[in-house]
């Protein structure tokens, strides 16, 4: 085959492929980056067509309408990128940077033929926006090493664009590639760099969804649909990696709904479902960002809460008993009326593991409910300090 021939195939077919590979990703996960990938490569797929086979439009608007489609392509690359990481979309400098490349595009295709300039052009707008999405990403934060990747390649891709017309007058004058003319360097060099940033953009998002889908899991493997906060798997796994990190001294509260069955018998599963929902939701606002909280039975829940005192774990549980004593409970039926429920601490000063505390808890939380319910108990581990006033 001609080697021209060649490569002018090579580049649409290569991101018609990679179009259909992220759209076959976006039927199965619907995330719209993805969807924003695929689109983009089309355009692509579409600038390279135009490109090498004009479609009878005559060659200067070939070449224009080739370009517009690298620009749509281009854009939809970034506006994915950026939006994947929930960064605002910055409109005005995508809209100012697309704007002076078409327009000086047009004008040095159709008003006054002139190809250096159109190089010029194209590739310091196509940088810029390529230079925007990378100041974004690292305005965002340091991301993992993919988020990172990222950021680098959108930084590379604007550096090649802007040392491009360079390269180019260099490489035509040199190589004399792909017979003699500056155009056809130019081409050249524009479909090689294109292939080589088309596959390392994709080789990086495929990782990226990968990654994503594999955190998702794994948060789910770990979350109580139901309350929304940790189930026992997530719990336990939580408790351990806080624990052995030291900070001390350490409490465990243990809360278990009073009188639940009862809940379920005489309103229904569903408003007893409603309770758990409700009673989740309390929890975790009152738990906070350092606590370890989650549901670890059927109306059973625990909060780890590392660094915390026995007062203070006290405190956050008798916070928590009356408000979920004191209701509207959001989601639940009025008709269910009053919840309450109990609470058994137990506390640590020194190193600790869960079972112990966990037992110490359970003591507690017995004691509450034989005490008639609604209420805290606390049990006093060896060397707590503990208060006179919570000597109830
Ligand atoms: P106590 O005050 O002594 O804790 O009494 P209780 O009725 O809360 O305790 P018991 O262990 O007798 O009953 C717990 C009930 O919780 C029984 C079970 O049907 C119900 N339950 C467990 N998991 C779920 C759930 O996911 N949804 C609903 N609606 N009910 C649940
Ligand atoms: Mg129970
Ligand atoms: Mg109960």
């Amino acid at each position: 085959m001609d080697q021209s021939l060649f490569i002018a195939l090579l580049n649409p077919a290569v991101s018609l492929i990679l179009a259909c590979a992220f759209l076959i990703v976006w039927v199965r996960l619907r995330r719209t980056y993805v969807l924003l990938i695929a689109v983009c490569y089309v355009a692509i797929g579409c600038a390279f067509l135009f490109q090498g086979f004009g479609f009878g439009l005559g060659l200067p608007t070939a070449r224009f309408v080739s370009n517009i489609c690298f620009f749509a392509g281009i854009l939809l690359a970034a506006i994915a990128v950026l939006q994947r990481r929930g960064i605002a979309i910055p409109g005005m400098a995508f809209a100012v940077s697309t704007a002076a490349g078409v327009i000086g595009l047009a004008w040095f295709m159709f008003f006054e033929p002139h190809f250096e300039a159109r190089v010029h052009v194209v590739s310091y707008s196509i940088a810029a926006i390529c230079l925007i999405v990378a100041l974004r990403l690292h305005r965002a934060g340091r991301g993992d090493f993919l988020d990172e990747t990222m950021k680098w390649l959108a930084c590379l891709r604007g550096i090649t664009l802007i040392g491009k017309p360079f390269l180019v007058s260099a490489l035509g004058s040199l190589l004399e590639l792909a017979g003699t003319s500056a155009e056809s360097s130019y081409w050249l060099w524009t479909s090689l760099t294109s292939l080589i940033f088309s596959l390392l953009f994709a080789l990086v998002l495929f990782a990226r969804v990968a990654s994503d889908v594999i955190a998702e899991i794994s948060v789910e493997s770990r979350t109580d649909a139901l309350s929304g906060l940790l189930n026992r798997r997530g719990f336990e796994e939580g408790c351990e990696a806080a624990l052995s990190g030291g900070k001390l001294p350490v409490c465990l509260v243990l809360a278990d709904l009073d009188r639940f069955k009862s809940i379920n018998d005489t309103h229904g599963h569903d408003s007893g479902d409603a309770v758990i929902r409700s009673f989740g939701r309390l929890t975790a606002r009152y738990a906070g960002r350092n606590a370890i909280a989650g549901r670890i039975g059927g109306e059973e829940f625990a909060i780890l809460l590392p660094g915390s005192t026995p007062v203070a774990a006290r405190l956050l549980a008798e916070s928590l008993r009356s408000a979920l004593a004191a209701g509207p409970l959001e989601g639940v039926p009025a008709s269910v009326g009053t919840v309450t429920c109990s609470f058994g601490i137990g506390t640590a000063s020194g190193p600790a593991r869960l079972d112990p505390l966990y037992r110490e808890a359970d003591k507690a939380l017995l004691r509450a409910k034989q005490r008639g319910r609604n209420c805290v108990d606390t049990s006093w581990g060896p060397g707590s300090d503990r208060p006179a006033v919570l000597r109830a």
